[in-house]
C-alpha cells in the first residue's frame, strides 16, 4: 500500500512538472544559443575588448538581434544603446611614495613592491601631504550597530585600515563568516572617499584579502579603467599596502599592528591619528574612451504596473586581445561571458515572441566592462532613473558553462529577498535543487553585475549552474569546475567547443524566463528583508525622485533613519480625486513619529498618514513639523512611479498621476 501511494504520488509529480514547464514554454532552442555563442567567441570578435573594435562589433550584434526580435529600443534617443563614458588610468613609474614622522628619518617606499596605488580622480598628477589615520576596517554599517568613525572628521586625511571586517560565527553580526559588502576592498575606497580623505592604504594580509601580494601588484600594475567622473567622492591614492610596510608605519608611532588588529574587532574602537604623514606624489596616464550598454525592452500591459520592468542583464566583454603575445592571444570568452549573452538572446527573443504582454514590462541588458570592474552595470544602476521603465528585479547570467543538464542551480542573494519562495517553487517544478553558496567568504555575490543593481537597491541576484549534471555525480561536477578555473578562466583557452551541449542552458535560460514571468506578473514587488544590507538603498530606490536631503534641508533637527515614499493612491487617481494634505507631525525623542493629524481629503490623507508614521529620524529632543503633499492629476504624467512624485520646497511633496484609466489590455 505504502508503495503504491509512492508510486501515485511520482505519478503527479511528474504530470506536475510537465504542466509547469509547458505553460512556462518559452521555446528556448539549444541551438541558437550554441551559434551566439560560437559568433562571439569568434576569431572575428578580438575576445570582446571594452573600447576595442571587437567588443564593439558585439554590442553591435547584439542590438541587431534585439531588433530581430521585435523589442523596443530602451537605450538612448531611441536608440538600444546607452553609452558608458570610462578613462584608463596607468599609474606611472615616476610615482613616489614616503611615509613622514613627526621626528625621525622619513620611510621611503618602493612602487609595486611596497605599495600600489591609482589615482581615482582621474587627473594626470597629485601632490598628497597629509596625516595619516588608522580607522580599524573603516566600517561604517548602522544595519550592524558598527561604526570604526565615531564621528571622526576625514576630510583631508589619508586612511589606513584592514581589508575584510570584523571576525564573527555570529549569522546575525556582518553575517557571520559570509563576507558583506563592508568587507570589500571597493567598499573601503568608496567610504573613505564619501567622508572627504585625499588617499587610503589598505593594509594587506593574505589571510584576510585571500590573495597574495601579486595578485594585487598584477591587477593595480596595469591600466585600470574607473566610469568618468560623475560627482561620486574619488580618493587621489587609492591603495594597498604591504602588511610589513604597515608594521613600520605604526611601529613609528610606537603603536603594534597585531594589537591595533585586535582593538579592531571592538565596536568601542576610535580612530587613531599617528604622527605620521603620507608624502606623495602620484603620476598617471590618462586614456578617455566610451563604451556602450546594449538595452531592449517588451512594454507590459498594464498602466499600474507597465512603468516597472524585470530586468535580464548579462555582459558581453571580455579581456580582447594581446597583441603582445605570440600565438593564441586573443581571450575569446566562450564560457565567460559569451553563454550568458546566448542566454541573454534567447530570453529576450521568447520574450518578443510572446502573444500576450506581461502586466510588467521586460528588460534586457548586455553590459559592457564587467572585467572593468562592473562598470557598464554600475553605470546602469547609477542612472536607472533615466530608463524609459524602472527595474524592479534584476536576473544576471555569468559564465554557465555548456557540459550537460543541471540538477542543481545557485541563486546566491535571492535568500535575502522577499521573492525567494517564488525561486524555490520554481527551481521545484524544474526540478532544480537549490545549491547555496560553497564559499560566501569570499564575497562572491559582490563580483558580478548583479551586484550594481542591488547597490542601488533593486533585488538582484545571479542564474548560475551548481555542480550536480543528469548523469553524473558530484565529483564530476566539482572536477569540471576546478578545470575551467585552473586552465580556462580568464585565459585565451576559455574558447568554443564543437563538442559542448547546450541542453542544460535551454533550461537555465527556461528557468529564469519563468522567474521573470512570475515577477512580472505578480501583485507585489520583491524588497530585501528586513534588516539587509541593501534594505537601505531600497528605500531610497522606491522614493525615487523624492531626494530626502532636500525635503529636510535646513531643518537638521530632522535627519531620517528610515523613509517610506507617498504614492498616489489608486482609488484616489481611478475616482479622479486630487488636492493637498497637509500633515502635523509629531516626533518623539526616539526618532519615532507618534503622531500624525492630517487636513485634506479623506483618501489622500489616509495614504500620507500611513507612510508618514513609518518614517523614522535619528533621536533627539521631542519635535513637531508640517509636510505639505500636493496630488496632481497630470496629463504628462510619467508611466514610472518613481518619477510621478518630486519636492518641491523643504517638507513639501508634490505626487502626480495620469487621469485616465487605461485597464489591463487582456
Ligand atoms: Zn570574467
Amino acid at each position: 500500500m505504502r508503495k503504491l501511494i509512492v508510486f501515485a504520488a511520482a505519478g503527479l509529480l511528474s504530470v506536475s512538472v510537465l504542466l509547469a514547464a509547458k505553460s512556462h514554454s518559452p521555446k528556448i532552442a539549444a541551438e541558437r544559443i550554441r551559434q551566439h555563442v560560437k559568433y562571439l567567441s569568434s576569431d572575428a570578435l578580438e575576445g570582446r575588448g571594452t573600447g576595442q573594435k571587437g567588443g564593439d562589433a558585439a554590442a553591435d550584434y547584439i542590438a541587431a538581434q534585439f531588433k530581430s526580435y521585435g523589442l523596443k529600443p530602451a537605450g538612448e534617443n531611441g536608440t538600444y544603446f546607452q553609452s558608458v563614458p570610462l578613462v584608463g588610468v596607468k599609474t606611472l613609474p615616476e610615482t613616489s611614495f614616503a611615509l613622514l614622522p613627526a621626528s625621525g628619518e622619513p620611510l621611503v617606499l618602493r612602487n609595486l613592491d611596497d605599495f600600489v596605488t591609482s589615482n581615482e580622480t582621474q587627473t594626470a598628477s597629485a601632490e598628497i601631504d597629509a596625516p595619516i589615520v588608522f580607522v580599524g576596517y573603516g566600517i561604517a554599517a548602522p544595519e550592524e550597530k558598527w561604526d570604526d568613525y565615531k564621528g571622526y572628521d576625514l576630510k583631508g586625511k589619508v586612511a589606513l585600515l584592514f581589508v575584510n571586517e570584523p571576525i564573527s560565527d555570529d549569522p546575525n553580526f556582518f553575517k557571520g563568516k559570509a563576507l558583506t559588502y563592508n568587507g570589500r576592498w571597493t567598499y573601503k575606497y568608496e567610504e573613505t572617499a564619501r567622508r572627504g580623505a585625499v588617499a587610503t592604504l589598505i593594509i594587506h594580509r593574505t589571510d584576510l584579502a585571500s590573495y597574495g601580494w601579486e595578485v594585487v601588484r598584477n591587477s593595480w600594475g596595469g591600466e585600470r579603467s574607473y566610469l568618468k567622473l560623475d560627482g561620486t567622492p574619488k580618493l587621489e591614492a587609492a591603495s594597498w599596502i604591504q602588511e610589513e610596510v604597515a608594521r613600520k608605519l605604526v611601529g613609528m608611532a610606537g603603536l603594534d599592528l597585531d594589537k591595533l588588529f585586535l582593538q579592531s574587532q571592538s565596536r568601542e574602537f576610535k580612530p587613531i591619528e599617528l604622527p605620521v604623514h603620507l608624502k606623495a606624489h602620484v603620476v598617471s596616464a590618462l586614456r578617455p574612451f566610451s563604451s556602450r550598454n546594449v538595452l531592449g525592452m517588451v512594454a507590459g500591459s498594464n498602466y499600474d504596473m507597465a512603468g516597472e520592468a524585470v530586468l535580464y542583464t548579462a555582459h558581453y566583454d571580455h579581456f580582447g586581445i594581446d597583441r603582445s603575445k605570440p600565438g593564441d592571444n586573443i581571450y575569446h570568452g566562450a564560457i565567460d561571458n559569451g553563454t550568458g549573452c546566448g542566454i541573454l538572446l534567447e530570453i529576450a527573443r521568447a520574450w518578443g515572441a510572446t502573444k500576450t504582454a506581461p502586466r510588467r514590462s521586460i528588460l534586457l541588458a548586455a553590459v559592457t566592462a564587467e572585467e572593468q570592474g562592473l562598470l557598464g552595470s554600475e553605470y546602469l544602476g547609477k542612472h536607472s532613473l533615466e530608463l524609459s521603465v524602472d527595474p524592479i528585479l534584476d536576473l544576471n547570467y555569468d559564465a554557465l558553462a555548456p557540459i550537460g543538464i543541471p540538477e542543481e542551480v545557485e541563486v546566491s542573494g535571492a535568500e535575502r529577498t522577499t521573492f525567494y519562495p517564488t525561486v524555490e517553487k520554481i527551481a521545484g517544478e524544474f526540478g532544480l535543487a537549490i545549491r547555496p553558496d560553497a564559499h560566501p567568504e569570499a564575497g562572491h555575490y559582490y563580483r558580478s553585475d548583479h551586484f550594481s543593481l542591488s547597490r542601488v537597491g533593486i533585488p538582484s541576484f545571479s542564474i548560475g549552474q551548481g555542480r550536480k549534471f543528469k548523469g553524473h555525480d558530484l565529483a564530476w561536477g566539482e572536477a569540471q569546475a576546478k578545470d575551467y578555473v585552473d586552465s580556462h578562466y580568464h585565459k585565451p583557452a576559455d574558447a568554443f567547443r564543437e563538442d559542448w551541449d547546450f541542453a542544460g542552458l535551454v533550461k537555465m535560460a527556461s528557468f529564469g524566463y519563468a522567474l521573470g514571468q512570475a515577477a512580472a506578473e505578480q501583485e507585489w514587488n520583491a524588497r530585501w528583508l528586513p534588516g539587509d544590507e541593501f534594505e537601505k538603498a531600497w528605500q531610497k530606490y522606491q522614493s525615487g525622485a523624492i531626494d530626502t536631503d532636500t525635503l529636510f534641508a535646513g531643518h537638521p533637527e530632522l535627519k531620517i533613519v528610515h523613509f517610506e515614499p507617498i504614492q498616489y493612491p489608486p482609488l484616489a487617481r481611478q475616482t479622479r480625486i486630487s488636492g493637498s494634505v497637509v500633515a502635523h507631525v509629531s516626533v518623539a525623542s526616539n526618532g519615532k513619529v507618534t503622531q500624525v493629524k492630517t487636513e485634506g481629503h479623506p483618501l489622500l490623507a489616509g495614504i500620507v498618514r500611513d507612510r508618514v508614521k513609518m518614517w523614522v529620524f535619528e533621536p533627539g529632543s521631542e519635535r513637531t513639523f508640517d509636510l505639505t503633499c500636493d496630488f496632481v492629476l497630470d496629463d504628462n504624467s510619467p508611466r514610472t512611479e518613481k518619477r510621478r512624485y518630486s519636492v518641491l520646497e523643504p517638507l513639501h511633496i508634490r505626487a502626480a498621476a495620469y487621469p485616465s484609466v487605461v485597464t489591463d489590455v487582456y
